[in-house]
């Protein structure tokens, strides 16, 4: 090949300034990690001298200077003088040796493939000379579904005359850019069938919150566009990265169905492309089976390890043959370039009426008036300071992303244009809310809260919320253990950073709550239910075929972020322990669940899971920890038992636990208690001999030692640990405990309301400590400080 046209093959990573990122990056893919199982669909690059000598040969160097310096002596306006330079270049002529070179590689890529023309796409990879690294993500065009020599050389054309659209030519004055420097390398690759396989983006880390041991991946039906750009919802999925090279494991941390809404397929006369809605069957539907979801976070954790650093890719199935390719590949920047040391937590204290929730992007929280703009037309509407509700986002919107407080959008999943350009702004960020321009109003006040997980909510009003910068350096070092009570899965992943020794307390029914929502009585009797009841669990549990696997997979899903996060410190994950009301809220829960005047000291805990009435429901639980610990491989996960009354009540549970699998001391898997009861600590070495350890849970401890219902307003004043019959419990069973070589450990919520209280837990011999994370820095001072 000549000089304008190179292979990706030929191409390295460090070609930057001859065919721009993109290009250079697809090259040292196909050139060096075809071998490790990536395949990168074959093509070619033109480079950035062929640009320049198209501009050359059409003498367009001087019209183009002109017409610019007609726009900065305001002479003209933007739209007219990229409109006419775009179509200057459009309009020229190839010179000899470029169109030779452009038209030969095209022959050989479709003969390799095997057909008379083949079926590209056209890119544009925008370089400069002085400045390589420059990014100009999202500027330039690029053609789909591209066939034959003629539409090739038209779309190449196209191609270069996109160097300036209007957002290209905005971009480049206020970056002071010189226009002529920049130069347009074209990237011509074969099409991968994604039209009918799907396809979609991925991250080797997860993007919010900087995790590094996870691979992030989002998929829709169709060309790929919609999903960069943010048109659709896609399915998300999160892999666990360290497991990937154990082949007997399934580490898939979490699967959510997205809407995808809509999907681009090619045109009808086969060129180009369109986009249709989807059946009800495709959004029902999983784009990618499990064992696809591996397979692309293997390629991306190869991909990460050759190019040492975090990456951002693009990715595609073949709907003829089912092959994944990865069409793209970059260095993610936002979450690589922030700071380690250091992290901001955001915590919400006062909230109005949920209005809308959506995906969360950057863990803060904004408040302020809401301004809805349907249009890139009415960006001249928008008021400094406000919260942008808007259906989607592309590059135009920057200007305004740029002075919002949050942004709300209707579509669009956690890679979409609005969530990247939020995530590199600092601001929240909602996306795929559904409605919000529906159902938010220009100057209503709201709060944007990110700061939940996952998910992101819009409430009613401005809420109060607090602002900390946790410095992990000043984290002082513990002989006690400090542990984290971890509530809502999709939370933990924020906590990586924290130096934590393991989780102390994972409550399995706010897991329940969060991820699965309805009774798991009602997933195992569907039949039982009326008709609107059921229609709701069957839209909860779609893309699983089968009810019960639903809550297992899902139940095990959401626990084993949890776990990853710790992971190999162990983390310790209560069984269930909803009271019977709070089941009863649970979706199909009434029928299952009987009324009771006492629910805090009625059918919970222990007592639930060797009856009649709850024994199936438990029989998933013992599935869903074995699923976790020995399919998905966190075998750092203990179990433990809640409200258990008597060490008879113990017997039975250990038994129904073992005879659903989960054997005390088998594949080394320990059971603690939880000693919250009175009984726990009179029958300390009872309980002893039946568990590895307690778990000290001050909440019941202190509502039952002094008769107070922790629930109580009017008697909250009397509800206190530090009371000394309540102390004297927490000795006591920590003494006794010892005498007979159990461990005991604290979760209950008295030292992460109280950091202080700890120092007397260290002085009673604690062997753990477990705390709420915005509290940890605080307990672990006063731990270091009581240990002298
Ligand atoms: C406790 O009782 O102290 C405890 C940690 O459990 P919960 O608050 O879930 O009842
Ligand atoms: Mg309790």
């Amino acid at each position: 090949m000549g000089d304008f046209v190179k292979w990706f093959g030929d191409l390295r990573r460090g070609d930057v300034a001859t065919v721009g990122g993109k290009n250079a990056s697809l090259g040292e893919m196909v050139a060096t990690l075809a071998g490790q199982g990536i395949k990168v669909p074959g093509g070619f690059a033109t480079t950035a001298d062929a640009y320049r000598a198209y501009l050359d040969h059409n003498d367009l160097n001087a019209r183009i200077a002109d017409t610019l310096a007609a726009l900065d002596s305001h002479r003209i306006e933007l739209a007219e003088a990229g409109a006419a330079i775009r179509k200057m270049i459009r309009e020229g002529h190839w010179p000899d040796d470029i169109l030779a070179q452009i038209r030969d590689a095209y022959a050989q890529l479709s003969d390799r493939a095997g057909v008379e023309n083949v079926s590209v796409a056209v890119r544009s990879s925008a370089t400069a000379e002085d400045l390589p690294d420059a990014s100009f993500a999202g500027q330039q065009e690029t053609y789909l579904n591209v066939q034959g020599p003629e539409a090739l050389l038209a779309a190449c054309r196209r191609c270069f005359a996109s160097l300036f659209t209007d957002r290209a030519i905005t971009y480049r004055r206020l970056k002071g850019f010189d226009h002529a420097k920049v130069a347009l390398s074209i990237g011509v690759q074969q099409m991968v069938r994604s039209d009918t396989g799907g396809s979609g983006v991925m991250f080797s880390l997860d993007t919010e919150t900087g995790y590094p041991d996870m691979v992030l991946i989002n998929a829709a039906w169709g060309l790929g566009e919609n999903v960069v750009q943010g048109a659709v919802t896609p399915d998300e999925y999160q892999v666990y990265k360290p497991f990937l090279d154990r082949p007997d494991l399934m580490p898939i941390l979490e699967k959510s169905l997205g809407a995808k809404e809509k999907k681009m397929i090619y045109g009808r006369d086969g060129r180009s492309t369109r986009n249709v809605p989807t059946s009800r069957a495709e959004r029902g539907r999983f784009v990618l089976s499990d064992a696809e979801i591996l397979e692309l976070a293997r390629m991306a954790a190869t991909i990460e390890r050759h190019y040492g650093c975090p990456m951002d890719m693009e990715w595609a199935r073949d709907g003829d043959t089912g092959e994944l390719f990865i069409v793209q590949a970059r260095p993610e920047t936002v979450q690589s370039r922030a700071d380690a040391a250091a992290f901001r937590s955001y915590t919400l204290k006062t909230k109005g009426k949920e209005l809308l929730t959506g995906l969360s992007v950057g863990g803060a929280i904004a408040t302020g008036p809401v301004c809805v703009i349907e249009s890139a037309r009415d960006i001249d509407r928008f008021i400094d300071g406000a919260i942008l509700v808007t259906s989607i986002t592309d590059p135009d919107w920057v200007p305004i992303m740029k002075r919002a407080a949050a942004i709300v959008t209707d579509h669009g999943g956690r890679t979409s244009h609005a969530a990247i350009v939020s995530r590199e702004l600092g601001l929240p960020a909602i996306v795929g809310t559904g409605n919000a321009t529906h159902i938010l109003h220009d100057e209503q006040e709201v709060t944007v809260s990110c700061a939940e997980g996952e998910t992101g909510f819009v409430y009613q009003g401005i809420s109060d919320y607090e602002v900390e910068d946790i410095a992990l350096s000043e984290m002082p070092a513990t002989r006690t253990r400090v542990m984290l009570n971890m509530a809502n899965p999709s939370a933990a992943l924020r906590w990586w950073r924290l130096p934590a020794g393991g989780v102390g307390l994972a409550r399995m029914e706010f897991v329940v709550n969060n991820a699965i929502k309805a009774h798991p009585m009602a997933l195992i009797h569907p039949e039982t239910l009326d008709d609107e009841t059921r229609e709701q669990i069957d839209a909860l549990t779609a893309g699983y075929a089968d009810k019960k696997r639903f809550f297992v997979e899902k139940l095990a899903m959401g626990l084993s972020r949890i776990a990853a996060v710790s992971y190999p410190e162990p983390v310790i994950v209560r069984m269930s322990d909803f009271k019977t009301n709070e089941y009863a809220d649970l979706l199909g829960g009434r029928g299952f669940e009987p009324q009771e005047e006492n629910p805090m000291i009625g059918f919970r805990g222990a007592s639930r899971y060797y009856s009649d009435a709850y024994g199936p429901g438990f029989a998933l639980e013992c599935q869903a920890i074995r699923h976790l610990r020995e399919r998905m491989g966190f075998d750092n996960v203990v179990v433990m038992i809640p409200f258990c009354r008597t060490p008879e009540e113990a017997d039975r549970v250990l038994e129904v636990m073992a005879a659903n699998g989960l054997r005390r001391g088998e594949n080394g898997l320990q059971v603690y208690v939880m000693c919250e009861v009175p009984s726990n600590v009179i029958l300390a070495e009872e309980f002893a001999k039946r568990f590895d350890g307690f778990s000290i849970g001050s909440n019941d401890l202190t509502q039952l030692t002094l008769g107070v219902d922790r629930d109580s307003g009017e008697l909250a004043s009397l509800f206190d640990e530090r009371n000394a019959a309540v102390q004297w419990m927490i000795r006591s069973v920590i003494e006794r405990a010892h005498a007979v070589g159990a461990k005991v450990g604290f979760c209950g919520q008295a030292p992460s309301n109280d950091p202080d209280f700890a120092r007397l837990l260290v002085g009673y011999g604690i062997d753990t400590i477990s705390v709420t994370p915005d509290s940890f820095l605080s307990v672990k001072r006063n731990v270091a400080a009581a240990e002298g």
